[in-house]
């Protein structure tokens, strides 16, 4: 087993889960990427993690199918002995105001972005209470908090995750694992990308700019690697977003 401390970002081979993936190599862990593209389409990402000097894997699972998570999370023990740092990070969007919203969106959005984080996490606790020590880390969203007209499904998904960390923090405290959210404002990426009012967020953003996945990737290493005492707590970092 390595004497490097072991990543597991799910939704990893892009955008803020691949930002957060390199800032965890360049401060020297092992990296294992989940994605639900095939092992093509994540190799870019891979061979950007080995340049940094670290081990990288690819492991391509859904991370809303049960069954998936486990087998492959009993794999990746069996082939690389632990797992330190879990970044829960994938996600979907499916907008639409309220009225308009179907059975569908509601929960596709949620099965991904909240129901994800149960069998993740439940698959990968009991090695980290075996280990008795570890870092989960939740990606919501500042919406989760504030809520944000067209996103119910979305908003819901990501104050659930909140909830979700502030329990498990008091569950498994006494365990050594501390478990925190992180909340983006708007950050550049895929997800963002095809946002028609810009303008509209940039007026009420403090900073007056959109954040970098590079900004979010900053706060997930404090949590998983440069505090020891921080738990139960879902960062804002928006730029002022929302103060
Ligand atoms: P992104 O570029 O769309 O990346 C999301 C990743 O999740 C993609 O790699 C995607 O895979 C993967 N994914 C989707 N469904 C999956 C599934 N069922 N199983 C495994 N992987 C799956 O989004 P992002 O902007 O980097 O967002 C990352 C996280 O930050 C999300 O949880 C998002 O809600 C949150 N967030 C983002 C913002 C923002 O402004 N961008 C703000 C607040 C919170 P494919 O590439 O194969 O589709």
């Amino acid at each position: 087993m390595t004497d490097r401390k072991i990543a597991l970002i799910t939704g990893g081979s892009r955008g803020i889960g691949l930002a957060c993936a390199k800032e965890l190599a360049k401060a020297g862990c092992d990296i294992i990427i989940n994605d639900i593209c095939d092992a093509e389409k994540a190799q870019p990402a891979i061979d950007e993690l080995k340049a940094l000097g670290v081990n990288a894997y690819f492991y391509s699972f859904d991370v809303s199918n049960y069954d998936a998570v486990k087998e492959n999370v009993d794999k990746m023990i069996a082939e690389h002995g632990k797992i330190d740092i879990l970044l829960n990070n994938a996600g979907i969007t499916r907008d639409g105001l309220f009225l308009r919203m179907d059975m569908n969106q509601w929960e596709s959005v949620i099965k991904v972005n909240l129901t994800s984080a149960f069998c993740v996490t439940n698959a990968v606790i009991k090695y980290m209470m075996k280990a008795r020590q570890g870092s989960i880390i939740n990606m919501s969203s500042i919406v989760g908090r504030h809520g944000n007209a067209g996103q119910a499904n979305y908003s819901a998904s990501k104050a659930g995750l909140i909830g979700f960390t502030q329990t498990l923090a008091k569950e498994f405290g006494s365990r050594n694992i501390r478990v925190n959210a992180v909340c983006p404002g708007f950050i550049q990426t895929a997800m963002t990308a095809e946002l028609a009012n810009i303008d509209d967020y940039l007026a009420a953003i403090p900073m007056k700019r959109l954040g970098t996945p590079e900004d979010i990737a900053k706060v997930v290493k404090f949590l998983a690697l440069d505090t020891d005492y921080v738990t139960g707590q879902a960062i804002e970092v928006a730029g002022g977003l929302m103060i």
